[in-house]
């Protein structure tokens, strides 16, 4: 395997909006950074997400010149498609293996003209529309990914070779071979995000095979302007719904499921959702199941009685089972907590799981970081800086250190790039101790 070695001052791991927001932080202050994002392009959950609460604001809008600041950053050096697999301590600071995936497209040749995309034969479901739209085996992720290359999916190509013919700069290398990357860095900064709760978790549920429930983020890809369809519909039929429902907790407050923390997003994304389908489906009943509405954020309380005045239904029960009638609409049980726990029966025609976040990865294994008792990154001291884990020289950010929305995952972002820049600019200056308020604290709690 072909080794490449780069020299940094931060290692940045994912490229969601709290991993570019760190990497621009300490980019922009002179350091060198490196930025290894798993996917095929930078941009995380939100570049998918339809608008943000409680502004409204288009995601995509907001997002993408995040992605493009990052790409066109000189001292950002971005590694996608790639994977940190191995580290070891370098005296203070580390040496991390990474390895870039064979995307078989060679990236100094491709100008991301999609000629090779338009002649492939071969449909896919599409990923980034979480698997509601239809992509080609070799394509560019999606219009506004960084990079604008392509990605040929090698486990799905049939070989046929038209791409090859299309492409007039002969970047479609099939002999392409993953590539290791030697990154010497002082710190390293764990961006990771987090998962949606699988469909399939609850049976109460119907275990993902009823074609009428679906989840919150397909609910963002529908209402997305760039979205699979162009509009609402129902997956069943294709029909645009006349009721629509949100199953509010459907995967976290669930001891079942060995999730008791609360997701703390999906009440928010749940209300923003109803009011962008009161706007896209105006004749449309939209009802919210919830046990309790947590709007934890600056103007979000406020934003919760704009939805009730826009005559979103809210109704306090909770939902214990759904099954399908002869038409596919989802009947959903529910125990009603405002009348005594009677038990009702109301029919939809296309439901939506509230699916709370869950840890997307465990760093504990390669880089021996603690994880909380939910599973997130550990973070010892949420008093002085929630961007702090118990290894000295790792800091982490966003959600990868608990379920959080958009700001909360900026605000972390900027504390840990200003964590690492004090740790780092001490390290370089050979004084432990004065910077070291950082250093100090993550070394007390690895020895707590
Ligand atoms: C349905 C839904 C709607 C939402 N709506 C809103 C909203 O309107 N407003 C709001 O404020 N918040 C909203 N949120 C929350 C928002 O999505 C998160 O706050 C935000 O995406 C967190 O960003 P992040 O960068 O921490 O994580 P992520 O967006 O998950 O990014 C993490 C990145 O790290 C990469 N990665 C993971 N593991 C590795 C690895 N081992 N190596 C390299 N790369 C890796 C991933 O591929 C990804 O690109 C919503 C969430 C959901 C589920
Ligand atoms: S591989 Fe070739 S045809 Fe495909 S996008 Fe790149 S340059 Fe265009
Ligand atoms: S060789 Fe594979 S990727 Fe290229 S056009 Fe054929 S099926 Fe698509």
């Amino acid at each position: 395997m072909a080794t490449n070695k780069i020299k940094v001052d931060a290692l940045v791991v994912g490229g969601g909006i709290s991993g570019m927001q760190t990497a621009l932080d300490l980019a922009d202050q002179g350091y060198q950074v490196a930025l290894v994002e798993k996917e095929a392009s930078i941009g995380g959950k939100m570049i998918a997400l339809s608008k943000v609460f409680p502004t409204l604001d288009c995601c995509s809008c907001i997002t993408t010149p995040k992605m493009s600041a990052v790409a066109h950053q000189e001292n950002i050096t971005l590694l996608t498609y790639c994977e940190v697999d191995h580290i070891k301590q370098n005296g203070k600071g580390f040496i991390v293996g990474a390895t870039n995936k064979p995307r078989y497209v060679d990236m100094d040749l491709c100008t991301g003209c999609r000629q090779c995309e338009y002649v492939c034969p071969v449909d896919l479901k599409n990923p980034f529309d979480n698997n509601l739209g239809a992509i080609r085996a070799i394509r560019v992720p999606f219009s506004t990914a960084v990079p604008q290359k392509v990605v040929l999916d090698i486990d799905n190509c049939i070989l046929c070779g038209k791409c090859q013919t299309a492409c007039a700069v002969d970047a479609i290398d099939f002999t392409q071979q993953p590539e290791e990357i030697m990154i010497e860095t002082d710190s390293i900064l764990l961006a990771t995000g987090f998962e949606v709760t699988p469909k399939d978790a609850k049976k109460e549920y119907g275990n993902g095979k009823l074609l009428n429930v679906i989840d919150g983020l397909d609910m963002e890809r529908l209402l997305a302007p760039t979205g699979p369809y162009g509009h609402v519909l129902r997956p069943s039929d294709g029909k645009e719904p006349d009721s629509i429902a949100y199953v509010q907790c459907a995967g976290s407050r669930d001891e079942t499921l060995g999730v008791e923390y609360c997701s703390r997003v999906c009440c928010m994304y749940a209300i923003k959702q109803a009011m962008l389908l009161s706007g896209a489906l105006p004749l449309a009943d939209i009802t919210i199941y919830y046990m309790d509405i947590r709007a934890f954020g600056k103007g979000y309380e406020q934003f919760y009685q704009n939805a009730k005045a826009m005559g979103i239904q809210f109704i306090k029960g909770k939902v214990a089972k759904i099954k399908e009638d002869e038409n596919q609409n989802p009947v959903f049980r529910v125990e009603m907590v405002d009348e005594g726990g009677s038990v009702v029966e109301h029919t939809h025609d296309l439901a939506v799981l509230s699916v709370g976040m869950l840890p997307s990865f465990d760093p504990t294994p390669i880089f021996n970081v603690p994880n909380d008792t939910d599973g997130f990154i550990m973070t010892p001291d949420q008093n002085f800086s929630a961007s702090l884990t118990m290894i000295p020289g790792i800091f982490a950010a966003g959600a990868a250190t608990g379920p959080m929305d958009i700001v909360d995952s900026i605000m972390t972002a900027g504390s840990a790039a200003s964590a690492a820049s004090a740790y780092i600019k001490s390290q370089q200056n050979g004084k432990e101790e004065s910077s070291s308020k950082i250093a100090d604290l993550q070394k007390e709690s690895q020895h707590a």
